[in-house]
């Protein structure tokens, strides 16, 4: 409910003296930013950075995002889009051009076609998960997220005023959340499972019979599924991928589908993602986004809408450099003693477990008993920079993103060899 205070008769009149701010006065914070913690990922990234700074060589392997730059061609069509005039407000919810060259993209990669009305195109992915959990949830709602889960999932349900319902997955599972674990987890709150596949930070990809097992308990249930497949174009050989919306038309309608350019092309700072979801939603969170932010960065989406319909190549390269790095990751992680993973079917990152390591002397001696503290005299000692687990809701393990060239990649696992074997 709104409440409207009329301005008193005498305002004008008045000086304005008394409003100086007093010397003790303070700036109250809102309980729901109190309680919010710095993005883990960005924090690491910004402690490396200062160890940088300092004229240190870091080997930085926090970085949640692909190393190359973006594609010439893409980068081309944005100088021509501001020189033609791009430079307006779109419509909030992004141009008619960018929506049907998402639904297109979408209708060729699955075969399930969208009406642009269901494509809602906002500031990044990131931006994206946020509109569809404030048009859905609230205080009293449950929203499911398997863990191991990406950093910022549980904080913007927090925002909602909802409540995370954390389910843990293991190593032995491939870290996949199983039908089984969906339908425990499910009470007459839930309004939400939240899916990352592949998976930010296990690199977890689902087989399609894992994903049309979730998918029964999603329509038995009646549970929608966000289903975030930013990573989707990075699937390795051996793994397999297949959108949640293309599982059938049941399960499309209870489906909200979150992808962007991030990390397909590289385009992390351009800011562009979107959503595919059920006309309603959709329209609610265009309203959302209409009084929040209005439309996502005008040049940024003529760039977005050369991307998807341009040639893919790049697409491809970036995979190829991409499994390169993998292998080479994955051999040299088999090379160190006592810890273990389960081996990443997409995305851009290894999960691995260092618990064995904790309660014993390493570097220069320090002796670490939980992952964030093994992080930090990793990079104290041997300047590398990984993620702790603990942030991403899995204690014990730690976060190594491997978007990065080899020789980085080489020098980085040198030291930490070293590290670990003091
Ligand atoms: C990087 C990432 C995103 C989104 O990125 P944007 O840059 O906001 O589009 C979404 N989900 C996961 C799991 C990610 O790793």
């Amino acid at each position: 409910m709104r409440s409207r205070v009329s301005e008193p008769a005498h305002k004008f009149g008045r000086s304005f003296t008394h409003l100086r701010p007093q010397k003790s006065a303070t700036m109250q914070l809102s309980a729901t930013v109190k309680k919010l913690a710095p993005s883990a990922t960005i924090a690491a990234a910004a402690k490396a950075k200062e160890l940088k700074s300092k004229g240190i060589k870091v080997h930085e392997f926090t970085l949640g995002e692909p190393d190359f730059i973006t594609p010439e061609h893409i980068r081309q069509a944005a100088k021509e889009a501001m020189d033609a005039g791009h430079t307006h407000y779109t419509p909030s919810g992004g141009t008619l051009e960018l929506k049907k060259a998402v639904r297109d993209a979408f209708e060729r990669e699955t075969g399930v076609s969208y009406d642009p009305s269901q494509v809602l195109v906002s500031n990044g992915a990131k931006h994206s998960i946020h509109n569809v959990l404030t048009a859905m949830c609230g205080p009293g709602d449950e929203v499911i997220i398997p863990a191991p889960y990406w950093v910022s999932y549980s904080a913007l349900v927090e925002l909602t005023g909802a409540t995370p319902v954390i389910v843990d997955t293991s190593e032995e599972s491939g870290f996949c959340l199983s039908a089984e674990q969906f339908e425990e987890a499910i009470t007459d709150k839930t309004r939400l499972l939240m899916l990352n596949n592949p998976c930010n930070p296990t690199g977890a990809a689902y087989t399609i019979a894992g994903l049309e097992a979730l998918a029964r308990v999603a329509v038995n249930r009646g549970i929608p599924v966000l289903s975030d497949e930013i990573y989707d174009k990075l699937i390795y050989e051996g793994s397999e991928f297949k959108s949640f919306a293309s599982l059938g038309e049941d399960v499309a309608k209870l489906t909200i589908v979150v992808n962007g350019v991030s990390k397909a092309y590289a385009m992390t700072g351009w800011r562009i993602g979107w959503t595919l979801a059920p006309t309603d939603l959709t329209k609610a969170m265009d309203n959302l986004q209409s009084q929040e932010t209005s439309n996502p960065c005008s040049v940024s989406q003529c760039a977005a809408v050369v991307a998807l319909n341009g040639p893919q190549e790049c697409v491809a390269d970036m995979l190829v450099a991409f499994s390169k790095r993998r292998e080479y990751v994955l051999g040299r992680l088999a090379e160190i003693p006592n810890i273990s993973l389960a081996t990443p079917g997409g995305a851009f990152y290894a999960f691995f477990n260092v618990s064995h390591y904790f309660g014993k002397p390493l570097g220069s001696g320090k002796v670490v008993e939980n992952a964030s503290d093994f992080c930090t005299a990793l990079l104290e000692d041997a300047h590398v920079a990984l993620v702790t687990g603990d942030a991403f809701g899995a204690p014990g393990y730690v976060r190594l993103s491997f978007a990065t060239n080899l020789d980085n990649l080489k020098a980085g696992f040198d030291a930490l060899q070293g590290f670990l074997n003091p």
